[in-house]
């Protein structure tokens, strides 16, 4: 629960002394509870208020970090239940799952198949970020810790699905430096797997037969004083799944329910066994309704294309246009001899045009004007992609110092610019494209054949 500005005053040290810059110590207090101040610009708060203070009023959902160096990514720490109240801030991470009771033929041509999704969409790099590697005693510990260090191989974080403390523990010794997540707490063994966790310093994974058994799991290992936990939501079915990954976010956010707010994990892996199309449509579910990680059993182009693009979608911050840097672009080994091309700095249009323009194969400068993010038609309806616009950016770029190319050719959704632009731009032949990307290639190749 929020604390109100009362609950505040009582822990304040009531000295009326103004030295916080309010001139009551309730006026302090309800500018903390407004959000207005910190409360550490009062100097005589006592560490203990400002424990309960800084517990109180901490995001109702907690960041939780997993992996090290260059692969440590940042799980959780939402506000906000729907994308459009605000932004989703971390998005779902994917895994792909291996098992010690696969057979040998299986876990190799996974262990190959897993790095070869691996591109760029938008300036992200879309792969699978997370290897999940559990554990069957019925095949053999040493079957596991075998494949632990394989799996440690992809350079990907571990997640390792273990439920015995000691198996674990082993487990760990190998791979803890990664920072992997040790899944595998519940009602009989959430001690023990604790302590594991704990002195690895990894992150706790904890499951239940349901969610109350779940949520009192989690509840106790809080009072061991572990608050670095993951929520796992279950295998039983996907309805019980997906109400628990639901009904705990809503808890956290909405009724500020602090044993709620941990990160999500998703079997879908094994919600969906065998069925690589449920388990993508469970993937697209649970990135959009509250899946942190995602486990699957695999990730093919045919799964990453759709899933991925969905991800970037549900987590890019609605208020922010998504931009690329204005500039000068050489594509295909272009010189500043090589035929120029223009338009706006909205990255979906320059990834999707510059992608066209890479597989005509024809050497061209790509000059991306400062649209202000927009997308061509929206820019130029809102004037920042005008003739007067794009005169005055080659004139502060120097486009003319930097490259020899007179011929200039502009988006065909704005063709209606060519006469003004050819005033503004003496000595340039301006060159109307086809009005979609796609024609692109045929358009490059035929103009400088
Ligand atoms: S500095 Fe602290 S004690 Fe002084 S008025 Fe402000 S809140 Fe009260």
């Amino acid at each position: 629960m929020a604390l109100k500005g009362l609950d505040i005053f009582k822990l304040s040290p009531k000295k009326n002394c103004k030295e916080c810059g309010s001139p009551t110590c309730m006026a302090f207090s309800m500018k903390v509870a407004q959000g207005a101040v910190s409360v550490d610009a009062c100097p005589y708060f006592s560490e203990d208020a400002k424990a309960q203070l800084n517990e109180a009023t901490a995001p109702p959902m907690k960041t939780i970090k997993v992996g090290a160096g260059d692969s440590e990514m940042v799980l959780g720490g939402e506000t906000v239940l729907f994308r459009h109240e605000k932004t989703f801030v971390n998005k779902t991470r994917y895994a792909v799952s291996l098992c010690n009771c696969m057979d040998d033929a299986a876990i190799e041509a996974k262990l190959a198949e897993i790095p070869k999704v691996d591109y760029e969409r938008i300036g992200e790099r879309m792969f699978v970020e997370m290897v999940y590697v559990n554990y069957c005693a019925d095949a053999g510990k040493e079957k596991y810790l075998d494949l632990v260090k394989k799996a440690e191989g992809l350079g990907r974080v571990l997640i390792l699905g273990c439920t015995d403390p000691d198996v674990a523990k082993e487990a760990l010794e190998l791979v803890k430096a990664g920072k992997p997540v040790l899944n595998g707490a519940n009602a009989s063994n959430y001690e023990a797997m604790s302590a594991v966790a704990t002195a690895a310093g990894v992150v706790l994974g904890v499951q239940g037969a349901d969610a109350n058994e779940l949520y009192d799991t989690v509840a106790a290992l809080e009072k061991l004083g572990n608050k670095n936990l993951l929520i796992d939501c279950g295998v039983n079915s996907v309805k019980e799944a997906y109400a628990i990954a639901v009904q705990f976010r809503k808890a956290a956010i909405k009724d500020s329910d602090r044993t709620c707010g941990y990160p999500s994990i998703v079997r879908v892996d094994q919600l969906a066994k065998g069925n690589a199309h449920l388990q993508a449509a469970l993937v697209s579910l649970f990135t959009m309704k509250y899946g942190s990680i995602v486990v699957l059993e695999q990730m093919t182009y045919a799964e990453a294309l759709p899933l991925y693009g969905l991800r970037q979608n549900v987590f890019t911050d609605p208020q922010k246009p998504m931009k690329v840097e204005p500039g000068i672009y050489p594509l295909n080994g272009a010189d500043e001899n090589s035929i120029c091309v223009t338009t706006v700095d909205f990255a979906l249009t320059y990834f999707v045009v510059s992608g066209e323009l890479e597989r005509s194969g024809v050497p061209l400068n790509l000059i991306i004007n400062d649209a202000g993010g927009l997308s061509v038609l929206t820019s130029w309806a809102a004037g920042k992609f005008s003739a007067g616009s794009i005169a005055k950016f080659f004139q502060e770029q120097d486009i003319e110092g930097k490259l020899k190319s007179r011929k200039l050719i502009i988006p065909g959704k704005v063709a209606v610019l060519k006469g003004e632009l050819e005033a503004k731009l003496p000595g340039w032949e301006i060159i109307i494209a086809p009005k979609e990307a796609v024609q692109l290639v045929k358009f490059m190749k035929d103009i400088t054949a």
